[in-house]
Parts: structure tokens; sequence; C-alpha cells
């Protein structure tokens, strides 16, 4: 296996006068990979260090010790970069909670510095063949930072939180940026499905990028995208149960709880967790049922204790536990234990093992490792899980009792039924899920994640007749020949555009089109689709021969006037379909209709991209029926639906010319469906490129209008210096 770098946050460690690990929940899911030989993992050391030989000795310690690079940043850079942007902005909107989400701008310039500062260190501890897999929402920037420097890396990106629909991302003032940032890994993943839908989602209506089943393919670039669940370290639990201190832990449990049952909580204390609810919950259960049989213990592990929203919560969770208790305790007995620290890991292992039940009720979790955790310590006696719905690992522990965790009393329903039901249910509904989570371990995600990254495609495998397209490798064949260029321009020569009249041609696009016009020894076509009107506007002032219409209607480079190719042709059928087109451009804001001489386009790149495409694909499917006998052709491309008569025809322009000049060789060029009329040609006088990815007829390819205006730039100067 290559070299495999890991980088997060934060480094598995604490360090104080002492260098200790440490383990949370993603840390432990990566513990595993550690055996690998070839593994190092870069990340922040916490706090920040301002003494450069302390700096020295802990670089040197990590490396020596676990193999571990430090990241140091300054007080001001945490702030901001962490508690700021990372941890008061995006986590918030992550787990769909814009109202509490805050934002600075300079956060987020320390965001993109600190981000920086990673791709600096990854890339001077790495080379080109390693791979690097990037934790979580702190480093989002990075997988780009690295791509633009290493375009031949691979590079793993892992989400941990939820990733929220577009309506929610939509929200955060960075969002193009922090999208473009994540598009440069090969391989995303996320705990469920319905995170990588949404992402989906979000990438197409921020981005206007579509995407495949499983890959999003940018103009440079392809990422595909991945659904990993992430599972706990189920060897270090059951080890745990195994020791000294564990069995301790539970024998002062479980007198402390003699003929109780023991209902748990355990989290950082978090407002995505839902606490003050589970309280209500509570609450509402002591209040209904008068139990005095029950002890709720909660470990609320402190958490960004910094930022004011934890602040406000652990107040108002310790106001809910103090008035539970002063309503339902008696003498030696209080309901609501609440543990506001980290406790032992051998006390949490004794607590998961004798808890009856387990309540874990989140209003959002990416995944939340409590509730597996909880199962598999489930070795003597069963327990019974309450789980949120809204907890990534809902998906995959149906077996528990599912609940909605903004529902008060369906939470204390729930409780009730799972603190009687019986041995024989909880069994029945414990053993799949405990088997499944002992199975589907962190070392399975990790592993299953690499393997995903390691099998990718490297680069899209073209079929092997259609070739590269080369300046060199075309030259001999148009030079010293009565030769001509037949160049389609929206998509080809120039990036298509939103609005048709934006992609005028101007910087590079311009600079080709003069390149071209200065070509002595060759006739430039420009072959479009767009009206007369529009081809005169942009292109009358260069010496091209113009075909418009996708070839309907011509004006050579000479001419005054525009000539209809096929002035014969029926085009009454115009008339019967302009209501209906008008009607659906109605019903589709966003859309507008153009009407040129032999065709009728409806352009939905304004829609919305779901609606517009939903739209499109009814259009078609009704206008098939409606022109069936009629001499059109309907042809759905790149955001539009166009109607055009059977004799718009590029194929028929071109052979039409190429007899009329007696060419001895020509290039078309082109990017859709309209174009492959040119290359379904069959002349061995003619080379055919299709600009962009798609099935073809063409001959040779080439990735991108930009690529395409390279290659004409170093064809053309081979041309005119004669080589
Ligand atoms: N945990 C811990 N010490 C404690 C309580 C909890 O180490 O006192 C661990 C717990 O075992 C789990 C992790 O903290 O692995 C919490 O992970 P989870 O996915 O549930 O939530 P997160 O804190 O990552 O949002």
């Amino acid at each position: 296996m290559k070299p495999l770098t890991v980088v997060s946050n934060r480094l598995p460690v604490t360090v104080g006068e002492t260098i200790e690990k440490s383990s949370g929940g993603m840390v432990a899911a990566l513990e595993g990979l550690g055996e690998n030989a070839d593994f190092q993992w870069i990340g922040w050391a916490g706090g920040a260090v301002k003494d450069p030989d302390r700096k020295k000795e802990i670089a040197s310690e990590l490396k020596e010790r676990f193999n571990y690079t430090p990241i140091f940043l300054s007080r001001k850079d945490a702030d901001d970069y962490y508690t700021g942007f990372s941890n008061s902005s995006l986590w918030p909107l992550l787990h769909y909670m814009p109202t509490k989400a805050r934002y600075e701008e300079r956060w987020f310039d320390a965001y993109r510095r600190v981000n920086r500062l990673f791709a600096d260190t990854v890339l001077e501890k790495t080379g080109e063949d390693d791979i690097v897999w990037i934790q979580d929402y702190h480093l989002m920037l990075l997988p780009a930072m690295l791509r633009e420097k290493r375009p031949k890396m691979t590079i793993g990106y892992f989400l941990h939180t939820p990733f929220p629909s577009y309506e929610i991302f939509r929200c955060h003032p960075d969002r193009e940026e922090l999208l473009e940032g994540l598009l440069g890994a090969d391989l995303i993943g996320f705990h469920t499905f319905g995170y990588l839908r949404h992402f989906r989602s979000t990438v197409l209506r921020l981005l206007g990028i579509e995407s495949e089943f499983n890959v999003i393919h940018t103009d440079t670039h392809q990422t595909a995208i991945g659904v990993f669940p992430i599972g706990i370290n189920a060897e270090k639990f059951l080890e745990g149960m195994k020791t000294e201190a564990y069995r301790e832990a539970k024998n002062t449990l479980q007198r402390a709880n003699t003929g109780k049952k023991v209902v748990l909580s355990v989290e950082r204390l978090d407002y995505t967790k839902g606490v003050p609810r589970r309280l209500d919950a509570i609450e509402r259960f002591l209040n209904e049922t008068g139990r005095t049989d029950v002890s709720f213990i909660f470990v609320c592990v402190p958490s960004r204790e910094s930022v004011p929203e934890y602040q406000e919560l652990r107040r108002s969770v310790e106001l809910k536990v103090s008035r539970i208790n002063g309503k339902h305790s008696a003498l030696g007995e209080i309901p609501v234990h609440f543990i506001h620290r980290q406790v032992a890991f051998e006390e949490l292992c004794a607590l998961y093992c004798l808890a009856d039940v387990a309540t874990v009720t989140p209003l959002m979790d990416g995944m939340n490792l409590v509730a597996k955790e909880y199962l598999l310590c489930q070795q003597e006696e069963p327990g019974a899980l309450v789980l949120s719905e809204f907890a990534g690992a809902a998906q995959e522990l149906n077996n528990a009792y599912v609940v909605n965790p903004y529902n008060v009393k369906e939470i204390s329903n729930a409780l009730q039924l799972a603190l009687d039901a019986s041995e024989k249910e909880k069994r029945q509904r414990l053993e799949p899920m405990k088997q499944r989570v002992a199975k589907y371990d962190a070392r399975f995600w990790a592993q299953s994640f690499l393997d995903s990254l390691s099998d990718l495609p490297r680069e899209t495998p073209e079929p092997t007749e259609i070739r590269p397209l080369s300046a060199e490798g075309l030259h001999p064949s148009l030079a010293g020949k009565n030769a001509a260029l037949f160049l389609d321009y929206d998509g080809t020569l120039a990036e298509l555009k939103k609005r048709p009249v934006d992609a005028a041609p101007v910087g590079e696009v311009e600079e080709i089109l003069s390149l071209l016009d200065r070509q002595e020894d060759l006739d430039v076509y420009l072959v479009g689709g767009r009206a007369r009107r529009d081809m005169d506007r942009w292109f009358s002032k260069y010496r091209f021969h113009l075909v418009a219409e996708h070839g309907y209607c011509v004006k050579e480079k000479d001419a005054e006037d525009w000539v209809v190719l096929t002035p014969e042709a029926d085009l009454s059928w115009k008339d019967q379909i302009l209501d209906f087109l008008e009607l659906y451009a109605g019903m589709t804001p966003g859309s507008f209709l153009e009407e040129k001489t032999a065709s009728v386009v409806w352009h939905y790149a304004g829609a919305d991209p779901e609606f517009g495409a939903w739209k499109a694909q009814q259009l078609v499917s009704s206008l098939q029926e409606m022109l069936s006998n009629l001499p059109v052709q309907i042809h759905h491309g790149k955001k539009i639906v166009e109607i055009a008569s059977v004799h718009a025809n590029k194929g028929a322009a071109v052979s039409y010319f190429m007899t009329k000049y007696r060419y001895e060789a020509v290039l078309c060029a082109g990017d859709d469906e309209t174009d492959e009329a040119m290359f379904r040609l069959s002349d061995d006088r003619l080379r055919s490129a299709k600009v962009g990815a798609g099935e073809t007829a063409a001959a040779f390819r080439c990735p991108s209008p930009k690529a395409f205006r390279a290659f004409l730039h170093a064809l053309l100067t081979s041309y005119s210096t004669g080589g």
C-alpha cells in the first residue's frame, strides 16, 4: 500500500507537561490504521505553544513516539479558526441550527490561513504518490489547496458531521468557496446517503455542477462521493471490559444502584445532543408514572466552554436537573445524577454494561458513537436503546426504540416501553444491532474508505478509438493543403453561460478569434446554433464564413446577405407549438423562449436546476407525441430543448462547403448532439473533434473549451511559422 497520511484538526494527543495519547470518537476509529508501517498523522497539537524550544521538543517527541507532525497555532488563530469559524459558524449550520450560527469575516480569514498552513505542512511531509486522508469540517478548504499544487495526488476527505440540506448550507456567507475546497478531493465520504444527497444537490444549486450517481465532474477533475458509516473501536471496549478497573467500577455502580433501573446518557455537552428536551421527557415520565425505581445518569463531558451558546446550554441543563431533582428526590434518593466531567474509560464501559436503557436523543448528529458503544457493551443482561431518528446511527440501528427527539411525549413513552420490555424482546432487538456494531467497526470503516479511494479510476478511460486532440498530431493532415476549420462556438470556442448573451467573445475567446482571423491560408467557418442576428452582432467584424441555426442558413465571408440552404423547408409547424412552449416557459420561472427562423429553443439554465430538468423531460415527451409526423427534430441539449427543422443540419452545411470549395482537409469541432451531424460525415478529408465529455462519433477529444483554445493556438502558431 502507498504511504498514508491522515490529516485532522487535532492530533490524538494531549500536550501538557507530558504528552498523553487521547481518544475521542473519530480518533478511536483511526487508531487501527497506526499499524500500517507507512502511516503518519498531521494535526494541531492543541493550545498555543509560544516558546520555540518547547515547540521543537514537542515535535520531536511526537515524531519519535507516534510518527505525528504537530501544527502550532497562535492563540488568535486558534480562537478565530477553531472556536470561531469551525465551532461557532460551521458546526451549528452543519447541524441545521442556523439561528445559532455566528459569523465574523476575520474568522474566515483565519480559517483560510490555517487551512493553508496545513496544506504547506502536508506538502512538505508527503510525496506525489502518497495517499492523504483529510478529516472533518475544520479542513474543508484543504483538498483544493493540495490539488492545486499536486494535481495527481490521491486525496480523500471524510465529513464526520451531517451535510445539511441546500436550504441550510446556502445560509453560509462562504458557501461556494467551502464547496470548491471540498471538490479538490478524489473521494468525499459521508456517514449516510441523506448527507450525500444533500451535498450533491448543494453542489448543483450553488456551483451549477451536475453530478452522476456517485461522481461529480468539474472542468479539471472528478470527485467521487460515497457512504461510509463510521464504526467504533470494538476491540478496545471488549478489552476494557476485561480489566480490574472495570470490575471495580461495575461493583461500585451496582452497589449504588441496587434495586434501581439505570437509564444512561453520555455525550459532550453540546446543543446538538438534545439534552434539555430529554430532561423534559424525563420530567414528564416522572410526573406521569411517579416511579421511584429509576436512576437517570447523565455523563455530560464539558465541551467548547468558551463559546457563549455552550455556556447558555450548561446553565439551562443545570437548571432543569435541579428542578427535576427538587421535585422528585426523597431522602437518599435522587433521580437525576448529573456528572459534568469526562469519566475514565473503564467506568464508561461499566456504565454502558449496567445501564438498562441508554437514551441517545440528539437533535442532529453525524453518526453518534455512544449508541454503538452502548450496544456492544451489552455483554450480560440485555439493555435497550432509545435512539433519535436524527442521529446518523439510526440508519443502521433500526431495531432501537427510534424517536423524534423534538417530541417530548414520544421520548417519555419510548422510555417506558424500553424500561418495561421483556428480556426476550430486548434480546431480539439487541442481538442484530450488536452483531452489526461488532462487525462493521472502526477498522472496517477506515479500510473500506481507503479501498474505495485506491480503487478509483485515476483518469477517465477514453474509448481507445477516440484520441486526444494535439496540434502536432493534426498539423500534418492540414498543412500545405486547401484546408478549412468548421468550429462550433458555444461550448466549443467559448464556455457555456447561463444566459446566451453572456457568452459574448471577450478575453481569451476574443484573442483566439483574432488569431483565427489572421490565417490567410485557412478558411474558418463558425458553425453555430445561434440566430443570424447574434452571429452578425458578434462575428461580422471577422473574415469568417458564418453558419447559423445549426446549418439552416449561411453567410460566406465576403457576402452581404444570409442565404438559406434549404428554402423549400416547411416551417409551418412552428406556429403549432409556440403557444404550447410559451405556456411551459411561463410555468418554469427563470426559463425563456428564443425563436429563430427554423427552430424554437426553450432555455432553462436560469431555472431551478432540478425543476428545470424535470420540466424539460416532460416537455420532450409531450413534444415527441405532438410532433411525431412533422419534419422536425427535438434536441434536448445542455439546459435547452430545441425544436428545429430537419433541414437545419450542420453536417449538410459542411458537406455543401466541402463540395463547393473542394477542400483537401477539414477539421470540425463541436460539443453537443447537433455537432455529431458533422462528425458522422464519412469523408477521408475530414477530421473531427469533440470538446468535453460524452459519447461521440468524433475521432478526437479535447476536455474543455479552454483546452480547445490552447490546441488552436498551438496549431495556428505552427501554421503561421510554417512549422
Ligand atoms: N467519551 C469519552 N469519555 C467520556 C464520555 C464519552 O471518551 O467521558 C467518548 C465516547 O466513548 C465516544 C465519544 O466520546 O466515543 C463521543 O462520540 P460521539 O460520536 O457520540 O459524539 P461526538 O462527541 O463526536 O459529537
